[in-house]
């Protein structure tokens, strides 16, 4: 990947780490101003994530030390996952979002966090309960690729300015794909999205338990503010930096609306069908593992609530599960 130089001249690196899921890679950044070095998301924490950081630092004749400020955009594990170790590194602090944080701790704390949560928020729209157990271990194996969490933590909110090597950067609040999601943005144009905004994927709005009721209005909001800023360039959390902003937001935006069409067609024939029912004919066209098929539950239910919230799509209750009907 490219180094990039912003209209403020400060370097930035970003450093592609390998995951796991069909999702390939996550970009993290480096920014660098005089000495000072501030990474913002760090990658799950696995060997491959270690050795990237390590042969990355090596390469650029970087010492720890140098490493001013971790930033964290949201809580999922790919932008979390390695903040403690790094902060073991480097001794910076973290800075994110206390939303995001007592999200992580929700899941994942081993002892008073609930990876059970999700499948059971899920069971009542009509997911099977033989597979709830799958999800329940999938949830738990995230542990160990967010361990050590960091301890020293600054928690940080919509509006105020963060110190990013010497340039100040605004704290931009970005919810839809996560509640307490932040993007920061330079006067210069510079805009490091987080997973806002992406290149060649559409971020994932899911329905979760103790999350935002109708997330897909609420994304769908965030990106009209995004059009109010004068976004130069993009650095996005996956794929590279773009331009093109607003094309890519009427993309996105157009998505959804094909997206909520196509399930309003679904329930043309007046007959009730439980959110499950709704999601198999949706992803019909591809075999879905259980990481994949997580996405696509809480997503499908991100849709449907917003055409219920919005008088389009009706619910009701039978047998104690959610069933949708036009
Ligand atoms: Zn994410």
């Amino acid at each position: 990947m490219e180094i990039y130089m912003s209209e403020s001249k400060q370097l930035i690196y970003p450093l592609s780490q390998p995951l796991p899921y069909s999702l390939k890679q996550v970009t993290c950044y480096v920014v660098k101003g005089d000495s000072k070095l501030t990474i913002i998301d760090t990658g799950l924490h696995t060997k491959q994530t270690s050795d990237t950081w390590k042969q990355f630092f090596f390469e650029q004749g970087w010492s720890w030390n140098q490493v001013e400020r971790i930033v964290v955009t949201h809580y999922h594990p790919d932008h979390y996952g390695f903040a403690g170790k790094l902060q073991e590194w480097s001794g910076a602090p973290i800075y994110m979002a206390k939303t995001e944080f007592d999200q992580i701790q929700s899941f994942w704390n081993r002892n008073n966090g609930n990876p059970k949560q999700v499948s059971s928020f899920f069971i009542p729209y009509g997911f099977p309960e033989h597979r709830s157990s799958q999800i329940t271990r999938h949830m738990e194996e995230f542990r160990a690729v967010i361990e050590p969490h960091p301890q020293v933590i600054k928690w940080i909110e919509s509006g105020e300015e963060l110190d990013i090597s010497g340039e100040k950067y605004e704290v931009i609040a970005t919810p839809g794909h996560s509640k307490g999601h932040l993007s920061f943005f330079h006067h210069d144009g510079s805009f490091f999205a987080g997973d806002v905004i992406l290149p060649s994927v559409t971020p994932n709005i899911p329905l979760l338990p103790d999350g935002d009721p109708n997330p897909l209005q609420t994304f769908l909001d965030t990106l009209d503010k995004l059009k109010q800023l004068d976004i130069k360039v993009v650095y996005p959390a996956h794929g590279e930096a773009f331009h093109l902003l607003e094309k890519r937001v009427e993309e996105i935006k157009a998505h959804h609306e094909r997206r909520l069409d196509k399930l309003k067609s679904f329930l043309l024939d007046g007959k009730i069908q439980t959110g499950f029912e709704i999601c198999e004919k949706l992803f019909a066209h591809r075999p879905l593992d259980i990481h994949n098929l997580r996405f696509a539950f809480s997503e499908t239910l991100a849709h449907l609530e917003f055409l219920r919230i919005n008088g389009e799509i009706k619910q009701t209750k039978v047998d104690n599960v959610y069933h949708y009907y036009k």
